[in-house]
């Protein structure tokens, strides 16, 4: 699929360290889930590579910061406007090594696009204060200034957008930047690099490490250790959230957390049930599942449970999966071997506890499941418990909208949650009762780049997206001047 390229020179497999292309003096395999097909040898980073992008970084970070916010913002603008001209590349390079369907891959091209335009406008509205003085001899002023380098440590599912929410603000701020991407989707990372450099992001400013599993943990140490880095951002699953927030405590760092959800999915008694049905498949199905703020468990009121679950059942079995390059799929491969071992994992465990298979409920040659739908769920199952990251929704009973709120709630997650329902009050009553940072109501999809992206409890710390977005990457100084 990489031969079809419109610029082939996109095609990085090198790292970036202060403008340098790195080859490191080992290499990593990237492979498509849908083919086993193996498409590069990647640069494979360790400490001392690491040590040197920080050190390019903080080289950097004067120069860049004395740029005025417009400058920043206009090269900001040019990578996205290179980012949406390439969008087809970036879409195929994403979809070869991480599987989700072209359209998706592309759409997610644009969802990430629009982090960096979004970013660039915001880079002219860091505004700061001036506060009533309490003296007449003095006077008062808040200064937002740009943290420091920044370190981003971003997962597999969203290869370009969970980079650019990062690094968008950051360098808008005026921050250096860098980047360990995951080692499973490296070449849509790289090549957005290549057009960040190419929009006149000078050297240093953004650096990319490359690295395998283990050489990413050890990398991740020399980033938490560091003095210089100020900040760590990280999306992905919260048991890693909690390792480098602890590797982080030493020096203090700013972090901003993205971690697991487990977002429930209630469908009330008073909800238009077709519509429901749509937003859940949206919700679920959309990158075989594997997105943090897929719903994984549904929860649905007596009355109209067994329509909802035949309906859900039915859309679907309309699912066609296979290789995301092939027209009409809208489910791709899931992304290793041990993704698909969960998935099952939790699929036999709600069988064998009385669950009742609607449709799917096999894994299918490579690294495809069926899409699954599953009713009589019971809080037993794993699946009520632990998130599945697949394409598996579960379906529980309720009957009072309490009894769906507890059981919501009932989880140390909260990245978001779902919920239809035609009654206003109840929309206010259950919206304000959800303990997430993020709420769709009657819509199964919610993210886009001007609204604050993040989770409560253990599903993380800050927002992402929209004018908070901007907040972790600077820092406020108060000035009290004096002898007015
Ligand atoms: P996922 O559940 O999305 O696979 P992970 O949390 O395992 O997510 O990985 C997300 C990112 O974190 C990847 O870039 C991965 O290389 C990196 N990573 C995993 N473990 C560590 C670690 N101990 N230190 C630093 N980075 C890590």
């Amino acid at each position: 699929p990489l031969a079809q390229l419109n610029d082939p020179t996109l095609l990085k497999t090198d790292a970036l360290i202060n403008g340098q292309w790195v080859a490191g003096s080992s290499r990593f395999a990237v492979h498509d889930p849908a083919t086993g097909a193996h498409l590069a040898d990647v640069a494979n980073l360790g400490p001392a590579e690491t040590e040197a992008a920080i050190a390019a970084a903080n080289a950097a970070w004067p120069a860049w910061k004395a740029k005025t916010a417009k400058e920043r913002s206009i090269i900001l603008r040019k990578w996205y406007d290179l980012l949406m001209a390439n969008q087809d590349d970036l879409g195929r390079i994403m979809t070869a090594e991480q599987g989700k369907p072209l359209p998706e891959a592309k759409g997610e091209v644009a969802y990430g696009a629009s982090f960096v335009e979004w970013f660039a406008e915001e880079a002219k509205r860091i505004n700061g204060e001036t506060l009533p003085q309490f003296d007449n001899n003095r006077r008062l002023m808040v200064l937002k200034q740009p943290i420091g380098v920044c370190a981003a440590i971003t997962p597999w599912n969203f290869p370009l957008a969970m980079i650019t929410r990062k690094v968008a603000p950051a360098l808008a701020a005026g921050c250096p930047v860098i980047i360990k991407p995951a080692e499973l989707t490296p070449l849509t990372a790289l090549a957005a690099a290549e057009l960040a450099i190419r929009a006149g992001i000078p050297a240093g400013v953004l650096n990319m490490i490359t690295a395998d599993s283990d050489n990413s943990i050890a990398v991740g140490k020399v980033l938490c250790a560091s003095d210089v880095v100020r900040h760590i951002s990280f999306t992905g699953s919260t048991e890693v959230g909690r390792i480098l927030m602890a590797q982080s405590a030493p020096t203090v760092k700013k972090m901003s957390l993205e971690l697991g959800g487990n977002a429930p999915f209630i469908v009330f008694e008073d909800a238009d049930i077709d519509s429901a049905v749509e937003g859940a498949f949206a919700s679920k199905y959309r990158n075989a599942g594997q997105t943090c703020v897929c719903s994984n468990r549904f929860y649905v009121q007596e009355s109209v449970y067994e329509e909802f679950a035949a309906k859900f059942a039915a859309k679907v079995k309309t699912a066609k999966v296979g290789n995301g390059f092939e027209d009409g799929v809208n489910q791709g491969p899931l992304i290793e071997p041990a993704a698909l071992d969960k998935v099952e994992r939790h699929v036999k465990d709600a069988i064998a506890k009385g669950g009742r298979v609607l449709t799917g409920g096999k894994r299918l040659d490579g690294q495809f499941f069926e899409p699954t739908v599953i009713a009589d769920a019971n809080a037993d199952m794993v699946c009520a418990k632990e998130e599945t990251f697949g394409p598996f929704a579960p379906i529980f009973k309720f009957k009072t909208e309490q009894e769906a709120i507890d059981a919501a709630n009932n989880t140390e997650f909260g990245l978001a949650s779902y919920f239809y329902s035609r009654d206003v009050g109840r929309i206010f009553r259950v919206s304000e009762a959800l303990e997430y940072g993020m709420v769709g109501i009657n819509v199964g999809i919610l993210a886009t780049e001007h609204v604050p992206f993040g989770g409560v409890k253990q599903s993380g710390l800050g927002r992402e997206g929209s004018h908070h977005g901007m907040d972790d990457y600077v820092e406020i100084k108060y000035l009290c001047v004096g002898d007015i």
